[in-house]
């Protein structure tokens, strides 16, 4: 299982961090009591630990505002033992959520939602790209799927999904469509598809009678009652691979979090480093 592959592969990672003096640290932070969102920040932070990695969890009320937000993440973004920064999507109405999302230090947007993080990863030099998009290029890497010159249709257009699953699938050389709620005659364009990803939040929304026989299906969507944005049964007569839901994207979203995490420690030991050779000179 490639979220196992890749959750293995950072043991070593975080031992030789620790040996250095290095724990890395991951701090979550919830504003409110959304039960979906404390259970997704639940489960990240478990992960963490599981991993050896700290998980700093921050619980802040409904109530807070955009002002004492952008405060706690200045403090954090200050905190030299903090590596990664997760502010859980989404915070209540009357925040802000764009201007906390990037007040995060590009060096700790582990979870990849600030505007310039996007940025950098739309030109092709993003170092931690959103977690669901990475995680789809981890499994289409992990499996041998061919990208290049392939048609890839991704239905949904979000900053944390649709956006950046669009921008890596066109820095691979594929050739993207991404649709979106006012797209005209989505099937059609599904069928044309050899790669879909399907980020659009709504369930069992992607038909099988819409896609091409042997297409390769991503299935990014998490509802409610663990159903995906595929109709799985349909799709899978059809597909020539396809991810389930649940136990397909979602686990390896949660290995690229660890992942991003460890190698923001090894980059702020590398930059430690480098200074100490820098003032001894
Ligand atoms: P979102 O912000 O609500 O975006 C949904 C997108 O789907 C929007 O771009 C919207 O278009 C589009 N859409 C809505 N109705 C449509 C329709 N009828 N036809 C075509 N497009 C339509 O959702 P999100 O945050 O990207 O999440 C999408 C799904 O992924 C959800 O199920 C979410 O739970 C899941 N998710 C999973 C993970 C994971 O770790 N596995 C992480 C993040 C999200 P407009 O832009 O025009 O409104």
């Amino acid at each position: 299982m490639v979220a196992n592959k890749v959750k293995n592969s950072l043991k070593e990672r975080v031992e030789k961090l620790k040996e250095a003096g290095v724990t890395p640290c991951l701090a979550t932070i919830l504003v409110g009591d959304d039960p979906s969102s404390a259970t997704y920040v639940k489960m990240k932070g478990n992960a963490c630990e599981k991993l050896g990695i700290v998980s700093k969890r921050i619980h802040l009320p409904a109530t807070t505002t955009t002002e004492e937000l952008l405060a706690t993440i200045t403090e954090l973004n200050n905190d030299e033992n903090v590596n990664g920064i997760l502010l859980q999507h989404p915070v209540p109405e009357h925040v802000d959520e764009r201007k906390a999302f990037d007040t995060i230090s590009i060096e700790k947007d582990v979870d990849g939602v600030t505007s310039f993080g996007y940025g950098q990863t739309a030109l092709g030099f993003g170092v931690f790209p959103s977690c669901t998009p990475a995680a789809i290029l981890t499994i289409i890497k992990e499996y041998g799927i061919p990208v290049q010159g392939k048609h890839a249709v991704v239905v949904g257009r979000s900053p944390i999904l649709g956006k950046p699953v669009s921008a890596l699938l066109l820095n691979e050389n594929a050739t993207v469509t991404t649709c979106h709620s006012y797209t005209n005659n989505l099937p059609d364009i599904v069928k044309q598809a050899d790669i879909v990803v399907a980020a659009v939040g709504k369930p069992n929304f992607i038909k099988g009678d819409w896609v091409k026989e042997g297409s390769v299906i991503l299935d990014a969507g998490y509802n409610p009652g663990n159903i995906g944005d595929v109709e799985y049964d349909s799709c899978f007569e059809k597909a020539s691979a396809i991810t389930p839901v649940p136990g397909g994207v979602g686990p390896v979203t949660i290995a690229m979090l660890l992942k991003h995490t460890v190698d923001s420690a090894e980059r702020t030991l590398q930059s430690k480093a480098e200074n100490e050779v820098v003032q001894s000179n």
